[in-house]
């Protein structure tokens, strides 16, 4: 019945731990998740009050415009100018999405033709593949390692992968890995993609999720971006909007442009309302972006001297708000915790095959909980 697409998706790793932790739950167990990438924390007050307003206003009750409110994409375009000194034309270079996935899962269907490739980090964020796949792009992954910073190395493409790359995803601060880009890389990036023309879609989410005084930088602020590509950036994260759905693609007009053209075509726009609300989280003060970071970075902290207290090889992340830690068999691992100590991890290989040997934890739990799991696991052996 259904279409040979739907076969071709990769097997839903998580749904294995998904069951097990509904099992764990009915059983009576106090089940600690660090398995979701959602903010436990609620959506600032000044925020939700914007909304409610909005609501109330019956011209927003209407379909929104494709691109975006204006005043939406000039709020965007101006915090893009105080946030990363980058100029964007709110009128061509910035296009309002329904949250950033939205704008992932989409943005193959504008530029690859089947049997293109799409090169993607892996491990990486899902979306990447499995849009190619709807798009009938071949996927080549460019495999994140600790011997390369969890960079792609660029220049170990083979040359006729290279010669049929139409499309490139990444994204720094990076899920699941926590690593960190400089700019020079961003530089790199612009430089490989002119050279062999590629069109490059660099995921944002994390920027404002940063700590000990880390700045994340856009892929725009690199010379020559918007010439080659565009960057996915969403509320999501940085303001505890998961559940609003609301986002932006934010670079070169022609990109932009072509995204564009497959949205209206296939969604009609934000609800108004939340792009009203969008514009007050974007205009008024960040303090609580920086309270929310405060507040990761102690998690955070007590998670990683737990985690090697314990005896685990752990980074402590500059940014994002996960925790990679290396293990010996992911899935094994994920399980055992769950099964012996009632903790979710996710293990990485459902990031891809490259995440085998590490497992992600979401630091979106109190520290409490943390300082609860770390105890739990201080009777397992490993
Ligand atoms: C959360 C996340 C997104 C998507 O966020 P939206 O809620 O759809 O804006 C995109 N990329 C990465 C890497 C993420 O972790």
């Amino acid at each position: 019945m259904y279409a040979k697409r739907l076969d071709n998706l990769p097997p839903y790793l998580f749904a294995q731990i998904d069951a097990l932790k509904a099992q764990k739950r009915a059983e009576g167990v106090d089940v600690i998740d660090f398995g979701v990438g959602d903010p436990d924390l609620p959506t600032p007050k000044h925020i939700v009050d914007s909304l409610c307003d909005a609501a109330r206003d019956p011209s927003t009750h209407h379909y929104p415009d494709y691109t975006g409110m204006i005043e939406y994409r000039e709020a965007v375009s101006e915090w893009y100018k105080k946030r990363f000194n980058v100029d964007l034309n709110p009128k061509t270079e910035v296009l309002a999405l329904i949250g950033s996935k939205e704008g992932i899962a989409h943005v193959p269907e504008a530029f690859v033709n089947p049997g293109d490739y799409v090169l993607a980090t892996d491990p990486g964020y899902p979306v990447y593949k499995t849009s190619t796949l709807f798009s009938e792009g071949k996927l080549h992954q460019l495999p994140l390692t600790e011997d390369n910073d969890f960079l792609p190395a660029l220049d170990e493409i083979p040359a006729d992968v290279l010669k049929k790359a139409k499309l490139m995803f990444f994204g720094y601060p990076n899920n699941p890995t926590a690593a960190v880009a400089p700019l020079s890389f961003f530089e790199e990036v612009v430089e490989f993609a002119k050279e062999n023309e590629i069109v490059v879609v660099h995921d944002n989410a994390y920027s404002e999720i940063t700590y000990d005084g880390y700045k994340a930088p856009s892929f725009l602020e690199a010379d020559g971006a918007k010439e080659v590509g565009m960057e996915m950036h969403s509320l999501s994260k940085t303001y505890n909007m998961t559940g609003w759905r609301l986002g932006m693609a934010v670079g070169g007009e022609k990109f932009i442009a072509g995204l564009g053209r497959v949205k209206t075509n296939v969604d009609s726009g934000a609800f108004d309302a939340i792009q009203r609300a969008g514009i007050t989280a974007l205009t008024s003060s960040q303090e609580c972006v920086s309270d929310a970071c405060r507040v990761y970075q102690e998690r955070r902290d007590v998670l990683v001297a737990g985690l090697r207290d314990l005896g685990f090889e752990v980074n402590s992340p500059k940014a994002t708000f996960y925790v990679w830690m290396k293990v010996d068999d992911c899935m094994s691992f994920a399980q055992k915790m769950l099964n012996e100590a009632g903790i979710v991890v996710t293990p990485g290989v459902g990031f891809g095959s490259n995440g085998e040997g590490y497992v992600r934890f979401a630091i979106t739990r109190s520290v409490e909980r943390i300082e609860e799991a770390l105890e739990r696991m201080r009777g397992l052996e490993y």
